[in-house]
């Protein structure tokens, strides 16, 4: 199937050839006709599968095809919730791309900035608002906002949002728009609360599940058993000098790791910065433009402040601190291999860790394969049932010790293709506390 066949306008499909999408992935296949044709949706995709497009094309073409009638109130007609700033800012540069040869205003409302730019962009009209829960009902509250025209409402990553304790500002936002409008719900996850919610908040919704897409095949995932925090830093500044890392991601647990880490390898001569909940969303944004531009090599963060990065460039993902939810596993490992290209993610666990592993592979299907290096093998084995990996079929590798020397790890290469390679039949049973 081609962009071409979902009946999007040419000044779409201009932007999607300039970004060098051939196709549709499966989650665009099938939620974009449904959008069109007017329904409310529930999509089962998780970051990765290109879902922002998903929703961000059908919401534009409705401005082309003069759906959206509120250009004599100058009030929204579009209004996409996601749970973080940093998902925010993602999905309004995405609308930008994807909107380029288009005219229309959007805005983009989060927490953590100064509040006298965005008063003043609210003064004029406004097509589209991305934004996080808490800064806009801040707006609504001060009557900045009118949402009574509202013609679609779009929740990204639901179930985080709900994770995040918003389920009261998501109802309240949605009280205070028309009940005619259409409203789309994507997720990775499913539960009663979202259910609930969806009851709520959806009007007869089509749904689209089955086709989530666990892990991308074009990530290499690795694991090493470590056996204390120096053994951790060793090994990681080895891989960073023996692999072909352009640029890479490293999770920490904590604010105060990733700190410490950062400052760390800065003093090992490397260009680190440090990305986590407890900066300013100024100084958040500035790290994320270096990442981008390249002026960062390795950024440290934690799990929120990295949700949504989707920068090319970033070879790979190590979680130096293993997730303990498998869900966050997905999330870390799709900052790399995007838009086609190879990765490689690299986790560390220490023995007492298994429990965590032992839920990731649950949930991906898949058995991460351990690597040692010569010369800073583990002392300690992982705990698990049976005496040896080799027993329980893991796969196993030894890779000798070069620092600087080139790991025969493949280069790099870019493709455009869809960042997306989807198994079938994967049920929504995989949920966040079901393991
Ligand atoms: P998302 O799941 O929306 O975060 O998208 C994941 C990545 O896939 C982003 O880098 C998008 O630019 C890219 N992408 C989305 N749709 C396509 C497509 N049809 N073809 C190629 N790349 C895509």
């Amino acid at each position: 199937m081609s962009f071409k066949q979902l009946n999007l306008h040419p000044r779409i499909l201009n932007s999607l050839s300039e970004l060098g999408y051939e196709t549709p992935t499966t989650v665009q296949e099938e939620a974009i006709p449904k959008i069109l044709e007017g329904h409310d949706l529930i999509a089962s995709a998780q970051t990765g599968t290109g879902k922002t497009a998903a929703f961000v094309l059908p919401a534009l073409q409705a401005f082309i095809s003069q759906k959206h009638p509120n250009k004599a109130t100058g009030t929204p007609s579009v209004l996409i919730l996601t749970p973080t700033r940093e998902l925010a800012n993602q999905v309004s540069m995405a609308m930008r791309r994807y909107g380029k040869f288009m005219r229309f205003n959007s805005l983009c409302l989060v927490g953590g900035m100064s509040y006298s730019p965005q008063i003043k962009q609210l003064s004029k009209p406004v097509d589209v608002v991305i934004a996080t829960p808490g800064r806009l009902i801040d707006h609504i509250n001060q009557k900045r906002l009118d949402l009574s025209h509202l013609n679609i409402l779009i929740l990204d990553e639901a179930d985080r949002m709900l994770d995040m304790g918003f389920i009261d500002e998501v109802e309240q936002v949605a009280s205070l728009t028309p009940k005619t409008r259409q409203t789309l719900m994507f997720t990775a996850t499913w539960d009663g609360k979202l259910a609930k919610l969806a009851q709520n908040l959806l009007n007869n919704p089509q749904r689209i599940q089955a086709e989530e897409q666990v892990t991308q095949d074009n990530i290499e995932q690795r694991l090493h058993v470590v056996d204390n925090d120096d053994h951790k830093h060793q090994l990681l500044q080895h891989l960073l000098l023996s692999e072909e890392v352009t640029q890479a991601i490293i999770f920490s647990a904590t604010k105060r790791g990733a700190d410490d880490l950062a400052k760390k390898l800065a003093i090992q001569g490397h260009s680190a910065a440090a990305l986590h909940g407890d900066m300013n969303q100024m100084a958040r944004n500035r790290t994320i433009q270096k990442l981008r531009r390249g002026d960062v090599q390795f950024l440290v963060a934690t799990d929120v402040a990295a949700r949504g990065i989707d920068v090319t460039n970033v070879s790979h993902v190590f979680n130096f601190d293993l997730p303990k939810f498998a869900e966050d596993y997905v999330h870390r490992i799709g900052r790399t291999g995007r838009a086609g290209a190879l990765g490689t993610a690299i986790s560390f666990i220490s023995p007492n860790e298994h429990v965590h592993l032992k839920r990731i592979e649950r949930y991906t299907g898949k058995q991460v394969p351990l690597h040692e290096v010569a010369g800073l093998e583990p002392k300690n084995r992982l705990a698990t049932k049976t005496s040896s990996h080799k027993k329980k079929g893991r796969s196993f590798s030894s890779s000798s010790r070069k620092p600087n020397g080139n790991s025969g790890f493949k280069k790099k290469a870019y493709q455009q293709q869809p960042a997306v390679f989807h198994r079938k039949g994967t049920s929504q049973k995989k949920l966040r506390h079901a393991s």
